[in-house]
């Protein structure tokens, strides 16, 4: 089997964090000198979650350094107020945004009529490109964003219906009952990414992650897409979510 990507093993949540900040900073600063558009900031897409964390932490420990970025958001429940704890628009504003000064943010609008915000979504990806960087979490259930099993991979941003085992992990966060349903970018969007970047934490993503990136290619496994993907992919993981990866693999330390 081909490895056509560099996995990082991290020790702990430190070196999780601040090898993830390194790979994260080397793509923001190798994508503002893209020809396609060298005069605006580089779209960059943030995943909410518990895995990111250490790697926010890590951004904030050098607010000041990070490079100007356009941020792009990934999912967001559908019908929450403005303001509502639960939106992950909040999360990423009180983790990351507010903190580094990002001041170029393309959020969704949770309490917008759907279908209306969906083609909003998808006409602001027409007028401006593709995104240069794309920073993903994985569900348990092999979703990246919110595109859960069965979605079709040519799909763009649309609306998704939240699977029970998404929904129980997100109430899991502790902010109360969340949405049934939530607008995503589609993995057409995450495909045409130039660069992408895998965040996985802890040993309940070890199974998924293998089927991910050796098992079928195949909508019930939405992030097995990454394997046809053409732009550069790095993953960074903990021990415990690389331990069923084969170990043939070159896992860089
Ligand atoms: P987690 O969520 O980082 O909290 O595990 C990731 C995801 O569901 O995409």
């Amino acid at each position: 089997m081909q490895k056509k990507y560099t996995i990082y093993k991290c020790v702990d949540e430190q070196h999780f964090g601040v090898r993830a900040r390194a790979i994260f900073l080397n793509a923001v600063y190798g994508a503002r000198f893209y020809p396609d558009a060298p005069e605006t900031p580089c779209r960059v897409v943030l995943p909410t979650g518990n895995t990111p964390l250490p790697f926010y932490t890590a951004l904030r420990d050098i607010a000041e350094n990070v490079p100007p970025f356009e941020y792009c958001q990934l999912d967001e429940y559908i019908g929450l107020p403005d303001g509502d704890e639960r939106l992950f628009s909040e999360w990423l504003k009180h983790e990351v945004l507010n903190p580094l000064n990002i001041k170029h943010r393309m959020i969704f609008n949770s309490a917008a009529d759907p279908q209306i915000e969906v083609e909003r979504i998808k006409q602001w990806y027409k007028e401006r490109g593709k995104i240069d960087v794309a920073v993903l979490g994985i569900g348990e259930n092999g979703h990246v964003g919110f595109n859960e099993p069965k979605t079709e991979f040519h799909l763009r941003a649309n609306i998704t219906d939240l699977s029970p085992l998404t929904i129980k992990s997100n109430e899991a966060y502790g902010k109360g009952s969340i949405p049934k349903q939530a607008i995503t970018l589609g993995i057409g969007d995450l495909m045409c990414a130039n660069e992408t970047i895998l965040l996985v934490r802890g040993q309940a993503k070890a199974a998924i992650l293998m089927q991910a990136l050796y098992g079928p290619v195949t909508t019930d496994v939405p992030a097995s897409y990454l394997q046809n993907y053409q732009g550069r992919l790095t993953i960074v993981a903990d021990s415990a979510a690389l331990s069923k990866m084969p170990q043939s693999q070159i896992i860089y330390q």
